[in-house]
């Protein structure tokens, strides 16, 4: 195996998140912007090949973990092609995919047929009508039976993803807590990030906050973090659940000091950390023939440029960025 590269915070690189897509079939309401999408103009996004050109880069660099990602990444034509390819890659311990589930139904089999064992399916609410309003489609039912489909073939872990929102689903906190007894799902509660927030916005509720409300349900105790991604979640678990329960803070509390990570946005921007105002260009030079050591070399000086931490007192922050969500990859 080779050893993944270190950035001068002595942190250990070996995770990339790949978005593939800026497109989505849901209109999250904490992702999207109010006022539309400016999509990618599509020759911008980096083709198949390229991808595979990355990856076999990065691996070669010693990065072992990919989840792939996006806006929807089972929107993307011939997603399967290229989960199956990935998944050939030697140097790969870890290949995961982020959805939001509603094209499950009917690509679960296949996924897990190309090789993606890992998945994260977002569900903030177990309420058709909630889910409607958050993410302005109606699709519970469907991203339901997709989580169920993927837990019957094999999935594992299965993950859940819930952005927590005073006054919009923080009353379910307790709801989305209890699936831990019925189903080995590691249901996650992500703070709300201030991305489109306007002044005066209350959604935000603190891990803390989450916590407490959780343990009303049953005492929690602390649960071992995975081995695959040193992942930024906090793991508890309710005694006697099958699942997991997993707090991700941002917003309260850094996990910059053991992030693993790089992002690459759909068009080639790699970006060191979620809240950064640059990127590198990566798309140029893998569409331009430049050699892989030269590439190498691009990652290799932004790793070094990593930012130790970010501060959400920034205006960066704040304003939150040159990018919403589903642009950069979440
Ligand atoms: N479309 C896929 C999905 O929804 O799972 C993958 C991309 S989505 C951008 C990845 C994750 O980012 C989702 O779990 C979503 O809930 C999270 N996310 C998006 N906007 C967020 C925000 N403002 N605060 C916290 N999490 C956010
Ligand atoms: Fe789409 Fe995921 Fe953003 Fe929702 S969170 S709008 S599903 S990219």
């Amino acid at each position: 195996m080779i050893p993944p590269p270190q950035d001068p915070y002595r942190r250990r690189i070996d995770y990339l998140r790949l978005s593939v897509t800026d497109r989505c079939n849901l209109r999250c309401t904490y992702c999207m912007p109010r006022e539309g999408v400016q999509k990618l103009p599509h020759e911008d996004i980096l083709r198949y090949e390229e991808i595979l050109r990355l990856v076999r880069i990065v691996t070669a660099m010693g990065i072992s973990k990919i989840r792939i990602t996006g806006g929807e990444p089972l929107v993307r034509k011939d997603l399967l092609y290229l989960c199956e390819s990935i998944a050939r890659f030697s140097g790969l311990k870890s290949l995961s995919i982020t959805t939001n589930g509603v094209l499950l139904p009917k690509f679960a089999k296949d996924l897990f047929g190309a090789g993606i064992k890992r998945i994260n399916v977002s569900l903030d609410t177990l309420r058709p009508e909630k889910y409607a309003a958050i993410t302005q489609m109606d699709c519970f039912h469907q991203v339901w039976d997709g989580i169920l489909k993927a837990h019957e073939i094999g999935f594992r872990p299965i993950k859940l993803n819930a952005v927590v929102m005073r006054g919009i689903n923080d009353d379910e906190i307790e709801d989305l807590g209890r699936l831990t007894f019925r189903y080995p799902f590691h249901v996650r509660f992500i703070e709300f990030m201030p991305f489109q927030a306007e002044a005066g916005d209350q959604r935000f509720l603190s891990a803390d906050d989450i916590l407490s409300r959780l343990s009303r349900v049953a005492p929690l105790v602390a649960a071992p973090k995975d081995g695959d991604t040193n992942g930024p979640a906090s793991h508890f678990r309710f005694r006697d659940a099958l699942g997991k329960i997993g707090i991700i803070s941002p917003v309260s509390h850094h996990f910059c000091p053991t992030c693993n990570r790089l992002r690459v946005t759909a068009d080639g921007g790699l970006r060191t950390c979620l809240f950064s105002t640059s990127e590198v260009d990566l798309r140029t030079p893998l569409r331009g023939g430049a050699s892989e050591e030269r590439i190498m070399e691009i990652i290799r000086r932004a790793i070094v440029e990593k930012p130790e931490k970010h501060s959400l007192e920034s205006a960066v922050f704040r304003k939150c960025i040159s990018r919403p969500m589903f642009s950069i990859g979440g």
